[in-house]
């Protein structure tokens, strides 16, 4: 392992094969050849030996990947997934069972918010929310079957931040496992393992792709929780394919320039809205109105590559701004080279009632802009002529 990120991030790679490969070979294949009958029986004896079999249980394409982001994390092992809801059901489904309680923040992720109160319940796993914005109530949730604690930071889409540090602090206390999701700032931007949580995760489709490619997910953390999060993903199947590695770890190639390129963006942006007439709120981590900057500066090396703002005239106002969009993508997606606009409160949140969303930080005219590499003054002249038309 080097001394810089930046370079692992690039220099980390499987071994060369015979052909003397420059660029990082993929390992397209289902499975893997032994010379005799012991070696195969060997690989079978022990699941825990460095050993390839098939590919649903490791390939090493998949581990070089897997490699780089531990390497980013600084952790000690991962495992990673055929997307980020796969990386967030095998977690909670390796650390929880029947009978014990998760708490998380109740501003999560759309399809997370989903597992948490529609399927864990099945199985007989309860949760409690709490407000981003009050971590003091964590304290108050925490009963004697509390396993898990589990939030964004930044979260989606309020980018609400919360100090990592003083809720691993409580976690480790009650003995609680401390699951971040850091999809939104990236290991580039944010490390959480640094501030005390056991296991960070992440969507790779956004920002670790970043050219809205392909679909993704990784765990990173302690070798003994990995291997348990290893032994449920080789079983029940929602592995990555080698395919999709190669993908995500030449992206992971250039990550800290693109993120340094998205935060720079998006400050410029996030500044320029501050003032406009249109304009009622602008929410940017590393704006100094912003009601956490203190913490986001602590903990975080960019603001990241996301601006929320509200226009004002509400949920007519947000349609009007996007149908007016000439060059910003109208995508379900985010952390792409393009610039891409959502409106939450008709789209991705359009089924909660308008006190649901308000609770989660969704006001009527909220926009989200995931802010793209384009040149700044190009993605900044979209969204004012676009205002000027709401
Ligand atoms: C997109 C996203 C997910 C889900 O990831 P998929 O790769 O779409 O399954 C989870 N958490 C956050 C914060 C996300 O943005």
């Amino acid at each position: 392992m080097s001394k810089h990120p930046e370079t692992d991030a690039i220099r980390i790679q499987t071994a060369r094969t015979e052909q003397k490969e420059h660029s990082t070979p993929l390992f397209l294949t289902s499975s893997f050849t032994y010379d005799s009958a012991g070696d195969m029986a060997a690989a079978f004896a022990d699941d825990s030996l460095d050993v390839n079999i098939y590919s649903r249980f490791s390939n090493p394409t998949v581990d070089e990947f897997i490699s780089k982001m531990a390497a980013l994390e600084g952790a000690e092992d991962g495992i990673a997934t055929s997307t980020g809801m796969a990386a967030i059901f095998s977690t909670f489904m390796t650390f929880l069972g029947k009978g014990d309680h998760i708490i998380s923040a109740s501003a999560v992720f759309g399809s997370t918010h989903t597992i948490l109160t529609k399927y864990l319940p099945k199985w007989g796993i309860e949760h409690s929310y709490f407000n981003m914005n009050q971590p003091e109530t964590i304290a108050a949730l925490i009963k004697p079957n509390t396993k898990m604690l589990y939030l964004e930071t930044p979260s989606n889409p309020g980018l609400d931040i919360i100090n990592i540090e003083l809720v691993a602090t409580l976690c480790k206390k009650n003995k609680i496992l401390f699951v971040v999701d850091n999809c939104f700032a990236t290991p580039a931007v944010q490390q959480p393992l640094k501030y005390g949580a056991d296991l960070v995760l992440h969507s790779a489709t956004k920002f670790i792709d970043g050219q809205g490619r392909v679909l993704g997910g990784v765990v990173v953390g302690k070798k003994e929780l990995i291997h348990l999060l290893y032994l449920f993903v080789r079983n029940t199947g929602p592995s990555l394919s080698p395919f999709n590695a190669w993908i995500l770890s030449k992206s992971l190639e250039t990550l800290f320039i693109r993120m340094d390129k998205h935060a720079d963006n998006a400050l410029k942006i996030a500044e320029r809205l501050q003032h406009h007439p249109k304009v009622s709120q602008v929410k940017y981590p590393f704006l100094e109105d912003h009601p956490q900057y203190e913490i986001a500066k602590k903990q975080m090396s960019n603001g990241g590559g996301i601006v929320t703002f509200e226009v004002k005239g509400g949920i007519d106002s947000g349609r009007k701004f996007l149908n007016a969009l000439q060059m910003i993508s109208m995508t379900n997606n985010l952390g792409d080279s393009r610039s891409i606009a959502s409106h939450p409160a008709s789209t991705t949140h359009s089924k909660l009632t308008e006190e649901e969303r308000k609770a989660v930080g969704i006001t009527p005219g909220l926009i989200r802009i995931s802010v793209g590499l384009e040149h700044v003054e190009d993605i900044l002249n979209d969204i004012l002529q676009a205002l000027e038309k709401c």
